[in-house]
């Protein structure tokens, strides 16, 4: 808080008491809030219109029951939500987390993020986030097929092709997509492909979906090291998590010529000084479902730290893509001190505020996650595009698209912070670049 102007505090001190509880939506308007002072200053016309106050109130907020059956016959009841939060660009567009810490400060937390996010991609998406309490581990098929179909049948009211269009987060993938577009389409009676994004690529999903987000952050990163005439050849970097977003982003930082070292889930992390041997670790999570920790059976000079904290193991480049606060100022102090020179977030909000401020004061390049993930979510706009055009792109094209998007992201964020003051600072300038995008389009909209 100390960061921001008197009357931003104000805002900030309301979104407090309006919001008890929700301690990640209130981080997560605090990084904005703490961008916005100068903005606010230069551009009078957004605190007239209390675009501020407007943009941290969601437009509309579903809260549903979701009662599924085991496949013993235990009927268990969850908690689906959907927090529609801005659709001043386009329709709301965010993800589904399926995860037992889901509540409605963590849907909010996403969904605000995922309102500049999407601004900065400069496609005509707006800003939404859902998901469950619902915890997938150790679930079979079946049960997973029982508890999108339950899920969808409420959700279906709230979402379309024009209204609202989730997509995938953590534990939600390709086949939980599969079985709410499957359920969607059945209780509707309509083959609206555009209405839900991440599908399977037979059945109006795009090419580059699946490795768009890890892929969009280790482009983001490589555009923030050209600007020190620098590059991700030769680096050693850590990746954390071991799902769609750290397989993908390990896969391209491969292709660049760096070289992960690390893995982990929420139980431990591997090292492989070697390099982590991508085709096994792909075996292990998308084809046989397994734990990170099976990787070591198959490669001898690996080991698995249970419990251990992955930011010890030395690295130049660090990608946590994993889950929110996942890297603090202690984990930040040891990173700096083993040489690391930059971050990228393909996880959202994985670093907590004081230890994104310590990599910042230390000459880190840091690219936050609302920047540097934002190619997941361009490359669904991507397939709402070729949906809505019933048509299909080459995998090159589409990668071509993404690598476009990433630098213009890049270079809005880079000359944002430049205009206000504050050059190489990637957090103020997606702030504002993505802010000042959608308070524009709310002022033209009127006062709705
Ligand atoms: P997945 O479900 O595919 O993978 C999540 C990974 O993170 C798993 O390895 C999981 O381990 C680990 N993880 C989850 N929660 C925790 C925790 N509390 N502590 C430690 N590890 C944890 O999800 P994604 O890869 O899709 O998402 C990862 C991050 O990227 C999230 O922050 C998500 O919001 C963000 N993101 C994803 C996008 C996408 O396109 N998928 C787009 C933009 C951002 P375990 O199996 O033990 O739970």
């Amino acid at each position: 808080m100390e960061n921001m102007t008197p009357k931003i505090k104000d805002i900030y001190k309301q979104v407090i008491s309006r919001n008890p509880g929700e301690v990640e939506f209130h981080q997560a308007v605090a990084e904005v809030l703490e961008s916005l002072g100068q903005v606010i200053e230069k551009y009078p016309e957004y605190a007239d219109h209390k675009i501020i106050e407007r943009i941290c109130e969601p437009e509309r907020q579903i809260i549903f029951r979701v009662p599924w059956a085991d496949d013993k016959g235990n009927i268990h009841i969850n908690r689906g939500f959907r927090v529609e939060f801005n659709s001043a660009l386009g329709p709301y567009k965010g993800g589904l987390r399926f995860h037992e810490s889901v509540y409605l400060g963590i849907i909010k937390f996403l969904g605000f993020e995922q309102i500049f996010k999407n601004a900065l991609t400069g496609l005509p998406i707006g800003g939404g986030k859902g998901g469950s309490d619902f915890n997938p581990k150790g679930r079979s098929d079946d049960e997973i097929m029982r508890f999108c179909q339950s899920f969808m049948t409420e959700l279906y009211r709230h979402i379309g092709e024009y209204t609202d269009v989730p997509a995938g987060d953590i534990g939600v993938g390709g086949r939980e997509v599969g079985y709410m577009f499957g359920q969607y389409k059945r209780i509707t009676n309509r083959y609206e492909a555009g209405v839900l994004t991440g599908k399977g690529l037979s059945w109006g999903g795009s090419l580059v979906r699946t490795e768009a987000t890890g892929y969009g952050a280790v482009y983001f990163v490589n555009e923030m090291l050209k600007t020190r005439n620098d590059s991700l050849a030769g680096k050693t970097c850590s990746v954390s998590g071991s799902g769609n977003v750290a397989i993908y982003t390990t896969e391209k930082i491969n292709q660049l010529g760096g070289k992960v070292v690390t893995l982990s889930d929420s139980n431990g992390y591997i090292y492989d000084e070697d390099g982590i041997d991508l085709e096994l670790v792909k075996n292990l999570k998308e084809i046989e479902r397994r734990r990170i920790k099976d990787y070591c059976q198959y490669r001898k000079n690996a080991v698995y730290k249970q419990g251990g904290n992955i930011w010890e193991i030395p690295c130049e480049v660090a990608m946590p893509s994993a889950t929110q606060n996942e890297l603090n100022l202690a984990d930040a102090e040891i990173l700096v001190k083993n040489g690391l020179i930059a971050v990228g977030e393909g996880a959202n909000m994985p670093t907590t505020p004081d230890g994104a401020r310590f990599f910042l004061n230390n000459n880190v390049l840091f690219g936050p996650g609302k920047a540097a993930n934002a190619g997941g979510v361009a490359t669904s706009a991507l397939e709402m595009q070729q949906n809505a055009s019933r048509d299909s792109w080459t995998f090159e094209y589409t990668e071509e698209r993404l690598q476009d998007i990433m630098k213009n992201i890049h270079n809005s964020c880079y000359e944002q912070a430049e205009e206000f003051g504050c050059p190489g600072n990637y957090i103020t300038g997606a702030n504002i670049a993505g802010f000042r995008k959608v308070a524009d389009a709310m002022i033209s909209l009127g006062l709705i």
